[in-house]
Parts: C-alpha cells; sequence; structure tokens
C-alpha cells in the first residue's frame, strides 16, 4: 500500500499569501516515508495530520519558490531529531541547494551537514529510495532548474508534474504512470507562461498511450481557486475518461494492488 496525504493544495503568490488553500505539499509513506515540496506551513500541516516529520526519510524539493520550499529547513531540523543525527535525504534542484541569480539557497550549510545525502539530480537520473525509485523528469518553468519524478514501485508509478509549461516530450516522461499529481494551476482559458492549465491537462492526457488510473490536480492558483477547481476537474474527467480529484488539505489517496481509494482526513486537535 502506498499512501498519499495532501498538506495543502494551493500555489502560486496570491493563494500562498492568502492561504486560502494551504502550501504544505505532500507526504508519501511508500517503503520510505517523504515530504515532497514542503511550502509554507508544511510542518504545522504534519502534525495536524498526524504525520511525524521526524520519521521523514527523504525530502523532495521540485524548485526555489517559496511556495514550494519555505519550510525545508525546519523539515530537515525535524527529520534529523532537531539537528543532532545525520540522517535523511534530500533531492532538490539546483536552485533549491546552491541559490541561483535572484535567490539565496533555500537551506543553509548547517542543515545541508546534518544530512545523510544530498542529490541534484537532472531529468533522467535515477536514485533508489527504499524498494523504490525516483526517475527525475524535466520542467519548463521560471526556475529553469525546477524538476518533478515518476516514482517506480512495485504497484505501479507515481508521477508528480510541479510547475511547468507545456511541452513536447512532457508526455513520454509521465506516459502509462498509474498516479499522476500535476500542478494545474490556471482554468480553461486563462493559462499564464511556465505553468499548466485546464487545456494542457486535457492536450497531455488525450496524447498519452497508457492514461493514469487517477490525476490530482494540485497547485491551485487564485483564477483556477475562483474559477471552482471542481468543475475543471469534472471537465477533464468528461473529455478525458481518466479519473481526476483536486487535492485538499488532508486529501488522501490510497494505492494497493486492486485499486486506488481516496479520503479527506479530519484534522487533528490540538488542547
Ligand atoms: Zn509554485
Ligand atoms: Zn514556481
Amino acid at each position: 500500500m502506498i499512501e498519499i496525504t495532501f498538506l495543502g493544495s494551493g500555489g502560486g503568490r496570491f493563494i500562498t499569501i492568502t492561504q486560502f488553500r494551504s502550501t504544505g505539499g505532500f507526504y508519501i509513506k511508500a517503503s520510505r516515508n517523504i515530504h515532497v515540496d514542503p511550502g509554507p506551513g508544511a510542518l504545522v500541516r504534519s502534525w495536524r495530520y498526524k504525520l511525524d516529520p521526524r520519521k521523514l526519510d527523504v525530502v523532495f524539493v521540485s524548485h526555489r519558490h517559496v511556495d514550494h520550499c519555505n519550510d525545508l529547513e525546519v523539515i530537515v531540523e525535524a527529520m534529523t531529531g532537531g539537528a543532532l543525527k545525520k540522517r535523511g535525504t534530500l533531492i532538490a534542484s539546483k536552485s533549491v541547494v546552491y541559490g541561483d541569480e535572484t535567490h539565496t539557497p533555500a537551506i543553509s550549510k548547517y542543515h545541508l551537514d546534518v544530512l545523510e545525502s544530498v542529490h541534484i539530480p537532472e531529468p533522467g537520473s535515477k536514485i533508489p529510495v527504499g524498494e523504490e525509485e525516483f526517475v527525475i523528469t524535466p520542467s519548463q518553468h521560471s526556475d529553469p532548474t525546477t524538476i518533478g519524478f515518476r516514482m517506480k514501485t512495485r504497484l505501479g508509478d507515481v508521477s508528480y508534474i510541479p510547475d511547468t509549461a507545456y511541452f513536447d516530450g512532457l508526455v513520454e516522461w509521465h506516459d502509462g504512470a498509474r498516479l499522476l499529481i500535476a500542478a494545474i494551476t490556471r482554468p480553461r482559458d486563462m493559462g499564464i507562461p511556465y505553468h499548466l492549465s485546464t487545456d494542457d491537462a486535457v492536450e497531455m492526457l488525450k496524447s498519452m498511450e497508457k492514461k493514469p488510473e487517477v490525476l490530482i490536480m494540485s497547485h491551485i492558483g487564485m483564477k483556477m481557486h475562483f474559477a471552482n477547481p471542481y468543475k475543471e476537474a469534472r471537465y477533464i474527467e468528461t473529455v478525458t475518461g481518466v479519473k481526476t480529484y483536486v487535492a485538499k488539505e488532508g486529501f488522501k489517496v490510497m494505492m494497493d494492488r486492486k485499486e486506488t481509494a481516496v479520503r479527506t482526513l479530519r484534522p487533528a486537535r490540538f488542547v
């Protein structure tokens, strides 16, 4: 069984600063525990859904935009027992580890030094993570070093398409994945550069030889939020035949040999 819990589904600057949708990324429980794109609120949401960040083995950060990497250092502190144990793996874009012309690194040397391993892979690289394997996939985004992944598992592949423009070749990297999580930021007829829209998602699914069993829309931008992402999901499902869900905080996907089930968790109460 592979379990994926979303700690938010927001993306883009306006949803992030207003927290109309939370931005904590998602947590994969496979043979290892993996936090993907720990944006603002990732630490708080982890506890809210009883996902102990001290039990993480891997953090994956697609790129150096604050909605994806804000909580990275504090998640690394949790993963390393308060930065006291050398443990855990970081898989991140070059921009996250080194910064770029306009950004400092998203992680300090102090935090890098307590990690057991740091990978800054190029598309096509393969990184074993427990019984699974991460195949790194490309993106075309305003951070040109952005990376996604296709996680190969015994139950089928789980693909993550982070912020990207639609480009030739995107389909090939993700064709045949069983579960596809994609940053679909904009609604129909409102595409913007460097991000996917509903129209792009339709085009992508239609071009796939083997369509995914399930598509999960995440990284909902403000325009998508107000256009009603659930309506957009229904449209995608109707025209492509692919079961489509919209992620939200507490949304959990459980994939076993036979089926992919979903539920929405209630947040834990704190006294
Ligand atoms: Zn983003
Ligand atoms: Zn971005």
